[in-house]
């Protein structure tokens, strides 16, 4: 028997392995509050989880692969067809298929940095290479250096907005000024997971943007303001030949019923999930408000999250945090980012953030 090991292929080396958001702290340790991963932190509606519960009843068959249900509740409530709908296991699992669908070695994908920590990971494994954009001083993208940055050989655009982890947006007029420099073979995608977040009006609907643009894709989640991200739903609305190559790509009943099934009562059930998206909003406001009041400079956020650029501290804080009982995410030597969740939780991050001013 030979000793060598099958040949995996050569773009899988120094892949940066995703890192999910700390786990709150054991039991019996101290209360522990999870701010690492933007979630919403209400539990599901009773409604939603009796239409799992339901579904979980017939597990033994396969999903509906073609996720009808929720295909037509998403046509009527965006008014696209059907046929410009894809979904998928998260919009991460979307936007691999997106990469999957234009990108391999020797092509070029274009994205900001910092941002979404998949970009690089789903890009590297399709072979492409990643072109990362640094963001502005303010933590905003850069799109006229994105612009630049683009070559015969882009494929690809990430946009992500607003961006995690800064929270920060870009506006109407500067995105198509953008969108207008994008050749008409480039694919650009809107990622706007915390869209439901989003309160500044002069942040654009990429929905809107997509129906003039042939190349503009959005992308699209149920994991953060609709509270289902365990369940890895999202899609995407894009033109025809991309939203096809996205069915071509998708791994056959990827989407559980129980995922399915859960989005359909969330959209049916919007009044009441915004509302609590609401209630975030304020308390973000409460927040930035505070750590402003303390001193601190936070970029304008529009997610249901805070960046706080805390460089060579950020390690630091993050296990002051812990021991306070709240865990968020560090990105060691740039900053942490906090998701807004329970007013308790808040509470202790802002108590945390008051003490640690006075020792900088
Ligand atoms: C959380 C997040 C997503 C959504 O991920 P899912 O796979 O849908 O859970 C997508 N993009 C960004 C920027 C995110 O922060």
């Amino acid at each position: 028997m030979s000793e060598t090991s099958p040949r995996l292929r050569a773009e899988l080396e120094g892949i940066p392995t995703y890192k999910p958001g700390k786990a709150a702290a054991a039991a019996d340790g101290p209360v522990a509050y999870k701010l690492s991963s933007n979630e919403n932190p209400y539990p599901p509606l009773p409604g939603v989880l009796e239409s799992v519960a339901s579904a979980a009843g017939a597990f033994n068959r396969y999903p509906d692969m073609a996720c009808t249900g929720l295909m037509n509740e998403l046509s009527d409530r965006f008014g696209v067809p059907l046929t410009h709908l894809a979904t998928g296991t998260g919009s991460v699992g979307v936007a691999q298929q997106l990469l999957q669908a234009t990108s391999g070695p020797g092509d070029e994908v274009i994205y900001a940095w910092r941002s979404f920590e998949a970009y690089p990971i789903i890009t590297q494994i399709s072979g492409a290479t990643s072109v990362k954009v640094p963001l502005t001083p303010g933590d905003v993208h850069d799109l006229d250096a994105m612009a630049d940055a683009i070559t015969e050989r882009t494929r690809l655009i990430f946009v992500c907005n607003p961006n995690n982890p800064t929270g920060t947006v870009v506006r109407r007029a500067e995105l198509e000024r953008f969108l207008d420099r994008v050749p008409s073979d480039v694919l650009v995608v809107l990622d706007e997971a915390y869209r439901e977040f989003i309160r500044d009006t002069e942040v654009p609907d990429g929905v809107e943007l997509y129906r003039e643009r042939p190349n503009v894709c959005v992308l699209r989640t149920f994991s953060k303001a609709y509270g289902l991200a365990g369940l890895r739903v999202g899609f995407a609305i894009a033109h025809e030949p991309v939203a096809a190559a996205l069915r071509k790509t998708a791994v056959p009943f990827g989407v559980s019923q129980l995922a399915q099934d859960a989005a359909v009562a969330s959209l049916r059930a919007e009044d009441e999930l915004l509302g609590r998206v609401g209630s975030l909003v304020s308390e973000r406001a409460r927040v930035v408000e505070t750590l402003r009041g303390q001193g601190w400079t936070v970029p304008e956020t529009q997610a249901n999250f805070v960046w706080l650029r805390l460089g060579e501290r950020t390690l630091d804080f993050a296990s002051a945090c812990e021991q306070a009982g709240v865990v968020v995410r560090p990105f060691a030597g740039e900053g942490v980012r906090v998701t807004v969740g329970e007013t308790e939780a808040n509470d202790i991050f802002l108590k945390t953030t008051e003490a640690f001013r006075k020792e900088l």
